[in-house]
């Protein structure tokens, strides 16, 4: 450990020379991070961290070289493949390589391919997980991502594909009808598909749905709305990526749970939100 407080007792990794680890940043709130990433932001020589992770977090490795790998909109390959192959180079080079993913870094953040890439050059590799923004951006916004009331599953999908298009390969049909709780990452440039296509497969337009913008920072905006005007109404609230969008009766809980709000003084709006009239944790 170089710096000055310690970690709570346990053997924490240490991060070798020629390592490269792999790790989630959480959704933005630094105190969203893992033990494990601040162990290992205390010992990288290098951290290399995309856009969505919150530069205050570079605090925690003043020792280290911070090298931005932003890119946004889901384009260029050739760029992601530039980046694995500088993780080559840098681990070759003997550095204590950290790589710092928005979220988990196994959640469409194009982990798994930068691992692959290392694993295939013979770098040896370490994986920390990371908090979602499609759970944890939920949580901060007062909406559980499971409720027992509403789902017993949940849906996480990607609102478009590497070429920029809503994916193709997506059966929203199925999704709509086989997930009561479906939460799109990089929905917004594709919403008024993405909701076109829900609601020509069953879903009401009446159904709540919640964006919720620069999620676990002091910038976080949420937006109730519906299937069938959260398009208008992202518009009319000049909303920006990045967002989360939750589709679902468990949306209707933030009416009791916004607990930022509650924070600041507003009180709960409804206490029984999905009007089971019992007490909550009836059997
Ligand atoms: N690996 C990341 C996701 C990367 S894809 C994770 O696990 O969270 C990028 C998308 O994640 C964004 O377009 C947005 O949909 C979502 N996202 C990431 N951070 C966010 C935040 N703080 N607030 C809202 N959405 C966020």
């Amino acid at each position: 450990m170089k710096t000055n407080a310690p970690l709570p007792a346990h053997t924490w990794p240490e991060m070798q020379p020629g390592w490269v680890w792999l790790c989630g940043a959480g959704p933005g709130d630094p105190g969203l991070l893992t033990l494990h990433a601040l162990n290992a932001l205390r010992q990288a020589d290098v951290v290399i961290y995309d856009a969505l992770v919150q530069e205050a977090i570079l605090d925690w490795a003043p020792q280290a070289e911070h090298i931005y790998a932003g890119k946004r909109g889901g384009k260029p390959s050739a760029k992601q493949r530039d980046i694995s192959l500088r993780l080559v180079d840098l681990a070759r080079a003997g550095k204590r390589v950290l790589r710092l993913k928005g979220g988990d870094p196994f959640v469409f953040g194009r982990g798994g391919e930068e691992a692959q890439t290392l694993v295939q050059h013979g770098v040896p590799i370490r994986i920390i997980p990371g908090i979602s923004a499609g759970i944890g951006g939920l949580a901060y916004a007062g909406i559980p991502v499971t409720h027992r009331d509403v789902n017993q599953s949940v849906t996480f999908v990607t609102g478009h594909d590497q070429s920029g298009n809503t994916p193709g390969s997506l059966d929203w049909a199925s999704i709509s009808k086989g997930s009561q709780v479906i939460v799109i990452y990089m929905g917004m440039k594709h919403i008024a598909q993405i909701a076109g296509q829900l609601i020509a497969a069953g879903r009401s337009i009446h159904e709540p749905v919640a964006v919720v913008t620069t999620a676990t920072t002091a910038d976080q905006k949420v937006l109730e709305t519906t299937l069938g005007t959260i398009t208008d109404d992202i518009a009319t609230a000049g909303l920006e990526p990045p967002a989360i969008i939750c589709v679902g009766q468990s949306v209707l809980m933030r009416q009791v749970l916004d607990w930022q709000g509650q924070a600041a003084g507003h009180p709960p709006r409804n206490l029984d939100p999905l009007s089971r009239g019992r007490p909550a944790e009836s059997a």
